[in-house]
């Protein structure tokens, strides 16, 4: 990775986020810029889970500590942990994930084989206690968004519900250029952090070995990374310094609906036990900004980028012109700037703003004859076209979340 790329220095050059003494380390802000990007990002997946059968939930980012007892992480994940909180004679902590808080969704009533698989999702808080590593980026944090689903479902169902979820993370990675540098499948390793039901892991590293091998991706088995509940599915990227990192995984568990005694009605009228397939598509939203930021070097695609145009007015002549234009923008949902004379020759504009994709100089000519001359973030300058032709088609490209600004 070249210094220029790292996230943290494009982050603070590019007013992305940054963090504060203040609040504390591990503890960033999202600028406005930053939080474009965000936004868009959480809304292309919220949107995407949508079409894919998946219903949104909220739920709170603090619970008991029975809670976790009860999931089990207190006994095998504490040490990751924010210390609990006494509040009267109850304790509260900050979870360290949403599944335990999705299964008391899950169970908030009876549920027949019917609704099964029953997919629910957040984008949720979670926190970690992370007391080492490089502090100040957006990749070792210790508040985390994390885009998280369950999926609860029949035996049956087990092998199909994560074969879509790992369709999904393709599909998604597909769209932000993102490649992975290999599939893990992550198992157990020796010591006390695993639960232990020898059995059911056998039964869930069999499945995702097979999801695996019927998508005929390449994937290695490794031991020592699964979660403490069951074998996971990771995702692996790379830096540009090749540290490698797992954004996205599918994970099955049969541990979590049996601690929480999770049923439903079967067809033939008896009481089941669900399966839960755990995924996270972009995982933490932090890790998978951090990513795209050194991905694209700031020159994020139309969709992402915290400006999507820019106008350039020749002269004071064309500025109201250039203002008019970017109230039509910004009706169309557009995020458009104009760089007026004030700000500086044109060719410093130009440079000043070389990081949106799309740029449109108005001059005299465009001006009287309604017309801008646009520029691509890449050089190219198309000829002159209508100003409402050429707005209609970047709105287009925005909408298609085409990777390169194009007028074609
Ligand atoms: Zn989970």
């Amino acid at each position: 990775m070249t210094a220029q790329h790292d996230h943290r220095r494009l982050g603070r050059e590019l007013a992305l986020f940054d963090t504060d003494p203040m609040i504390g380390a591990g503890l960033p802000y999202w600028l406005p810029d930053g939080a474009v990007i965000r936004h868009e990002l959480e809304e292309y997946v919220r949107d995407l889970e949508r079409r894919a059968g998946y219903r949104h939930v909220y739920s709170p980012v603090l619970g008991k500590r029975e809670l976790y007892e009860r999931s089990g992480h207190w006994a095998h994940y504490r040490e990751d942990m924010f210390p609990p909180m006494r509040l009267g004679a109850e304790e509260v902590v900050l979870r360290p994930s949403l599944c335990p808080h999705h299964a008391v969704i899950y169970r908030s009533r009876a549920r027949s084989y019917r609704e099964l698989p029953l997919r629910l999702a957040e984008l949720g808080g979670m926190y970690r206690s992370e007391l080492s590593g490089v502090l100040g980026g957006l990749t070792r944090v210790r508040a985390i968004q994390l885009n998280d689903g369950h999926v609860f479902c029949t035996p049956d169902q087990v092998a199909d519900e994560a074969a879509r979820a790992l369709e999904l993370i393709r599909e998604v990675y597909a769209v932000l250029g993102i490649e992975p540098v290999r599939y893990r499948l992550s198992l157990p390793g020796e010591g006390g952090k695993y639960v232990a039901a020898p059995e059911l892991w056998d039964r869930s590293a069999r499945l995702l070995t097979e999801v695996l091998e019927k998508s005929g991706l390449p994937f290695e088995a490794q031991r020592g990374e699964a979660a403490f509940y069951g074998p996971k599915i990771d995702v692996q990227i790379a830096d540009g310094a090749g540290r490698e990192a797992t954004l996205s995984t599918v994970q099955v568990d049969f541990h979590q609906p049996e601690q929480f005694g999770l049923e439903y009605v079967g067809a033939d009228g008896g009481r089941h036990r669900p399966v839960m397939v755990h995924r996270a598509v972009i995982g933490s939203v932090e890790r998978a900004v951090a990513h795209l930021i050194e991905l694209y070097g700031g020159a994020f695609p139309a969709w992402l980028a915290p400006v999507q145009l820019v106008l350039l007015p020749l002269s004071e002549a064309e500025l109201g012109r250039a203002e008019e234009l970017a109230g039509r923008c910004l009706e169309l949902g557009l995020r458009v700037e104009v760089a007026g004379p004030e700000q500086g020759s044109l060719g410093a504009r130009v440079r000043a703003a070389r990081l949106a994709p799309y740029q449109a100089v108005i001059g005299a000519r465009e001006a009287a004859e309604g017309l801008v001359a646009p520029r691509l973030r890449d050089g190219c300058r198309p000829s002159p076209l209508p100003a409402d032709a050429f707005v209609a088609r970047v709105a287009a490209g925005v909408a298609a979340r085409e990777r390169e600004p194009s007028l074609d």
